[in-house]
């Protein structure tokens, strides 16, 4: 085999698995040696404007146990994980310069800000090779027919386009890892086992009893259960929209955020189900999810920061403030709803929240309590395991009405819901989620305590 680079890079970021990572395939076979990289950003860990962290604890300990199942693989070859707390563009200017490294490679990045670090990097060095494959979608951008300025505003005339299109085959496994640069010792600056949690400042809950464990292997063995063993996969159109019931959905999405594993290969697991068990319409249902899925990815390649514009990519105005009292609230389950408040105390206690749970939640938010919808966004990237960039924005516009929804705002009946999704209340009654009957505020608009008897 020919090498064509004599030292490259690969920096991990939301691609977190060896398997079906064509970026990685084709790194290894042109670097002679290599150092793979993963950059722990601080400022993932301090407030946003929105008075939540980028990053929570929950997804912080889903991604270091794939880290460090990463890690172990790659030490399986006599590699590792090179593993640095920094800015990005900083800790790989450094380490291309003091390497030599004449080779960039990863996947193509979902995120704003990570898509400028990565040209920010490539544009330092003029004569490094970059290599970047779309490994956190079904298709390329070569693949879609329309050109990306040309994405159908809505989710349904996507479907439309792109549901027939053939998904590329799984890439070929890596089956050699170019070995370190000579006197190069891979790092780790934080701690992995136990999960340490940097800037310092610990989060408010120490329960890190996640319902999801970290690394790819734990992904297949999810995606098999849920389509071979339990079979459960042949009634997903019945019971997705559970607000508790582990198996009524498939739970695939904190390995799908965070690249542990592909789309591509979940498409191609449900294909193979397809055709040698048993196809259905949930088969086909959780297709749609993942188009779902693959549309936000491209709603956000398109419209880039207008995601996180309180008017949305539509421009529209919209009239809704901030009460910081209503969002405190609205965070602690705390509301005069109670099933809003057993999700709200579902998700700060799992991570996790049912589709539905989320969609009632959302409307909530920015319904009954009137507030900024980022505000509501910024909370659940704090606190989702499974955040995705994409997927977390994109449905928050599209539920507050600036977004991809062709018939605007939409208002959930919390009663009517709570009516159909928990009759019997025992979801509300699971979270000891009780109704606040005091009045929303305890202030008046021009900050006066409210009397009431
Ligand atoms: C306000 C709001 C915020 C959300 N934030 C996120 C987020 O940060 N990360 C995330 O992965 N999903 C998000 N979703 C979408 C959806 O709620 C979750 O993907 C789903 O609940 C995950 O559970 P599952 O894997 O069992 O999903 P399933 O219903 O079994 O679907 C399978 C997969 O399809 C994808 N998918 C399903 N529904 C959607 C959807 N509406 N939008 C995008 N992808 C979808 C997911 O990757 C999911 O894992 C959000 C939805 C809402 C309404």
């Amino acid at each position: 085999m020919s090498y064509l680079h004599h030292t490259g890079i690969y920096w991990f970021n939301n691609d977190l698995r060896l398997a079906d990572n064509e970026a990685l395939t084709r790194f290894c076979e042109q670097a002679n040696h290599a150092i793979f990289v993963y950059v722990l950003d601080p400022r993932w860990f301090k407030n946003s404007h929105y008075q939540s962290r980028h990053m929570g604890l929950y997804r912080w300990q889903f991604i270091c146990e794939a880290l460090q199942a990463i890690n172990e693989q790659l030490e399986s070859y006599g590699s590792g994980l090179h593993i640095k707390i920094g800015y990005p563009t900083e800790v790989l200017s450094h380490l291309i310069n003091s390497s030599n490294a004449t080779l960039l490679a990863g996947n193509r990045f979902a995120g704003v800000y990570e898509k400028r670090q990565w040209r920010h990097v490539v544009g330092q060095f003029p004569d490094l090779t970059t290599l970047v494959e779309s490994g956190h979608t079904l298709f390329t951008e070569e693949q879609l027919p329309f050109a990306l300025d040309a994405l159908p505003g809505h989710f349904t005339p996507f479907r439309k386009k792109v549901e027939k299109l053939s998904v590329a085959p799984l890439s070929h496994p890596v089956n050699n890892i170019p070995a370190f640069p000579k006197n190069f010792r891979a790092e780790n600056e934080i701690d992995l086992v136990p999960v340490h949690w940097p800037h310092m400042r610990q989060p408010e809950s120490n329960n890190t009893d996640c319902l999801f464990k970290g690394g790819s292997s734990a992904g297949l063995d999810r995606l098999d259960y849920y389509l071979h063993q339990s079979k459960k996969v042949l009634r997903d159109k019945q019971t997705r929209n559970a607000l508790d019931e582990f198996d009524a959905s498939a739970k695939l999405s904190p390995w799908l955020a965070c690249g542990s594993l592909s789309a591509r290969q979940v498409f191609h697991h449900l294909k193979s189900f397809e055709v040698t068990i048993e196809a259905n319409e949930s088969t086909y249902w959780l297709y749609f999810e993942l188009l779902w899925r693959e549309y936000f990815q491209w709603y956000l390649e398109k419209h880039g920061k207008n995601l996180f514009r309180y008017r949305g990519v539509q421009g529209k105005a919209i009239m809704t403030s901030f009460w910081p009292e209503r969002f405190q609230k609205w965070c602690t389950g705390n509301t005069p709803y109670s099933l809003v408040n057993a999700c709200m105390k579902q998700l700060n206690a799992t991570g996790y929240m049912s589709n539905r749970g989320r969609q009632i939640v959302a409307s909530c938010l920015v319904n009954e309590l009137q507030l900024d919808w980022r505000y509501g966004a910024a909370y659940f990237e704090q606190q989702l395991g499974d955040f995705d960039v994409a997927s977390n924005w994109g449905n928050w516009q599209y539920l507050a009405g600036v977004g991809a929804d062709p018939r605007g705002a939409r208002q959930f009946d919390i009663q009517k819901q709570a009516a159909t999704y928990d009759p019997d209340g025992s979801f509300v009654q699971k979270w000891r989620a009780e109704q606040n009957r005091l009045p929303l505020d305890s202030t008046d608009m021009v900050d006066w305590p409210i009397q009431w008897h």
